[in-house]
């Protein structure tokens, strides 16, 4: 089997991999204590200006980026240059780090970075697609037997008008900055979010918290109330 990959230089090397997602489930109970610890926050004479606590307080939902129209892109290039290929949904990675997609030819694959999804820019994340898509249309025609970036592949990217490069180079840098680490207090159940995975953290509800474990999130670009995705 073979895999094929983008590279990107690994910029988080302090991830965790393979982290647990069902801690992060938003609770049916949490806007009424949302309130009333927003209540007791303004009647208390503690400043908080901090904008860690400004996150904890909004206590926004936490969900999967949304991956949709990646599909719908890849369909209407299908369409017009290998109307019989059919393709799984995007598979969102979100244990790829250095790597920003990738296309599996026994299960005609193609995977995608959840940190590109939620924090790269339309243009870098087209080009990871197309790139993959050249991947999965050389598959097709040819099989396994074409060489990963060779020939067959440099001739399907002039067709789909992409350059035909081994290595996309997307910048990565200003992503760190935008990545929050969230853990739920096992006090209140609210979430805390902090930039840095701390040893400990002190919840709003006056509870000092040792988590265990630190999701990685960002804001979503793409969703309108603007929630928290999982990266
Ligand atoms: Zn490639
Ligand atoms: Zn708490």
């Amino acid at each position: 089997m073979e895999i094929y990959i983008l590279h990107v230089s690994p910029i988080f090397p302090n991830s965790l991999e393979g982290d647990s997602i069902s801690t992060l489930k938003p609770q049916g109970t949490r806007h009424g204590f949302n309130i009333a610890v927003k209540i007791a926050l303004k009647l208390s004479k503690l400043s908080f200006k901090s904008l860690q606590y400004s996150f904890d307080i909004e206590q926004r939902a936490i969900e999967k980026p949304k991956s949709r129209f990646i599909d719908l892109m890849i369909s209407e290039i299908l369409k017009i240059h290998q109307p019989k290929l059919q393709l799984p949904e995007v598979r969102v990675s979100r244990r790829m780090r250095s790597t920003l997609g990738s296309y599996m030819p026994s299960a005609k694959q193609i995977a995608i970075s959840s940190r590109l999804l939620a924090m790269g820019e339309d243009g870098d994340i087209r080009e990871v697609v197309m790139h993959e898509v050249a991947h999965a249309i050389v598959h097709a025609r040819f099989g396994n037997k074409p060489s990963a970036h060779g020939r067959e592949f440099k001739a399907v990217c002039k067709e789909l008008d992409i350059e035909p490069r081994r290595y996309v180079d997307v910048s990565t840098e200003k992503w760190q900055t935008r990545i929050r680490y969230a853990a739920r207090c096992k006090f209140c159940n609210l979430l805390v979010v902090r930039k840095r995975r701390m040893p400990f953290a002190r919840c709003v509800c006056g509870s000092k918290i040792y988590p265990k474990l630190w999701e990685a999130i960002s804001e979503s670009e793409r969703s309108q109330d603007s929630d928290w995705v999982m990266i």
